[in-house]
């Protein structure tokens, strides 16, 4: 049997030596959350002299930015003409120039921070899996390039070549994307935070915030930190601390495997430039190199084990039907995290007192988008504008019926998946009915 865990912590760099709450302490700002969102907030706030404060339920990586993909995929799924119709021209456009940059902002960071994350910027290829999702990627295309992002259409002969599979016949490239390995990102962001003053706070639940006068007093096993501010980035798996914050997504769950090291001929045909590739399926498959030319691969599951409802066969038949000169490869070990999606899949700022701030809900474009929300989130507490932020600050809103559709997640994975196949099949016998017809 293949065994499960998390291959990210078995390559990344040790992790940095955090504290434990005791007693009663005080701070200028409390982050809860220490994934990517808490820490690059923490850098941005330590760095301009604010006492920070970061606590994690768990261990520093534990929730999905020590499991996750790490692909950089710097575009959103809606267009820029989406964003002006959902956000107002003002807003979209904000957060438009700092998606194009989002990017080069990420890899900028990773090298301003000296971070050791295998980061490797070859590009991202965003597969289409059927024609109508070929003319939904055109569209994509069309807008983002004119709104000035890298971006190139590949005919089907680019796309074999640069996946090295002939399981897409049109693709995206984007220039700009690339991949880190997530967990040596985020102990590198704990470990700057910390070279920059922040304390780090591990096995921290936090359990409690209640208003102090004028400052909130959050509450943990060992003891409590008062602060003036609190930020909530506990995005997959924010529990009930901050009435109706987890209402506002969906626990969506992505599988990974990670394969035996590839030969040489093997890198030479499948993703032969180390990009990323992902593609437009429902239980979207993507894949990319880790530094040890084991290539990861992934798709949507159903709960925290890969292997609830037939997850680990859904990741074999995907890795196999893309890249079938793999049929044979070994595969080291599977796991699973969590996703936040919202209802449009766009991250939320939310300020749900005055005092209070959250940002989750990257919805799978977490790898550069967290470090954006960081930096807004920071800018905000350090006096920022609303009107400068790329994110909408806004009052938490929960999604109607939250508690059936998480009831339905875990069925979500199969029948997405089933649908995906259907969608392949009839994509196939399109061709032969309309010759027929002619
Ligand atoms: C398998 C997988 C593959 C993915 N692939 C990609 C990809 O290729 N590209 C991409 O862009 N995105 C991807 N994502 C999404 C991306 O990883 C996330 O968007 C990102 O890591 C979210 O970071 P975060 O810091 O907001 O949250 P997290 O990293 O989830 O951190 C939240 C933290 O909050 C803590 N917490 C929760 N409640 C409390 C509490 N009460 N007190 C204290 N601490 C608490 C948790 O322990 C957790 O450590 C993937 C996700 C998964 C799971």
């Amino acid at each position: 049997m293949i065994p499960e865990g998390i291959h990210w912590h078995r390559t990344a760099p040790p992790p940095p030596i955090c504290e434990k709450v005791e007693g009663d302490q005080t701070a200028d700002v409390v982050i809860i959350g220490a994934g990517l969102t808490g820490l690059r907030t923490a850098i941005t706030l330590a760095e301009a002299g604010v006492d920070t404060a970061v606590l994690d339920a768990e261990r520093i990586g534990f929730g999905s930015s020590g499991r996750s993909g790490g692909q950089c995929n710097p575009i959103w799924r809606a267009t820029p003409a989406d964003l002006r119709k959902k956000f107002g021209d003002a807003q979209a456009e904000r957060l438009i120039k700092t998606t194009l940059t989002a990017a080069d902002d990420l890899f900028d960071d990773i090298r301003r921070y000296n971070v050791d994350c295998e980061a490797e910027q070859n590009g991202w290829i965003q597969a289409a899996h059927t024609r109508n999702a070929a003319e939904g990627l055109k569209r994509l295309y069309a807008e983002w390039a004119k709104a000035g992002a890298d971006i190139t259409a590949q005919s089907a002969a680019q796309t074999h070549a640069a996946v090295g599979s002939d399981a897409y016949e049109f693709s995206l490239l984007h220039g700009k994307g690339g991949f880190v390995q997530p967990m040596a990102l985020t102990r590198g962001y704990a470990k700057a935070a910390q070279a920059a003053g922040a304390r780090l706070f591990e096995q921290a639940p936090a359990q409690h915030i209640e208003r102090q006068g004028t400052a909130w007093r959050v509450r943990t096993p060992g003891g409590s930190i008062t602060a003036d501010t609190v930020i909530l980035t506990t995005n997959a798996y924010t529990d009930d601390l901050w009435p109706g914050l987890r209402q506002t997504m969906l626990p969506m769950y992505s599988i990974s495997l990670a394969t035996a090291p590839l030969s040489p001929e093997q890198q030479a045909s499948v993703l032969p430039g180390r990009k990323t590739v992902s593609d437009t399926r429902l239980a979207i498959y993507y894949a990319r190199y880790d530094a040890g030319n084991r290539l990861i691969f992934g798709c949507v599951g159903s709960n925290d084990s890969a292997r609830t409802l037939g997850g680990v066969g859904r990741l074999l038949r995907g890795l196999h039907s893309v890249f079938p000169s793999l049929k044979d490869i070994g595969i080291e070990c599977t796991w699973a995290g969590r996703i936040g999606v919202t209802q449009d899949m766009m991250p939320r700022m939310f300020e749900p007192a005055p005092g209070v701030l959250a940002g989750v809900g990257f919805s799978g474009r977490g790898i550069a988008m967290t470090s954006v929300m960081g930096r807004s989130l920071a800018r905000k507490v350090l006096g920022g504008h609303n009107d400068d932020l790329p994110f909408a600050v806004s009052k938490i809103s929960p999604i109607p019926f939250h508690e059936l559709s998480r009831r339905m997640v875990p069925l979500m994975a199969p029948s997405l998946s089933m649908k995906d196949r259907a969608g392949v099949l009839w994509d196939r016998l399109k061709p032969s009915f309309s010759e027929k017809e002619t």
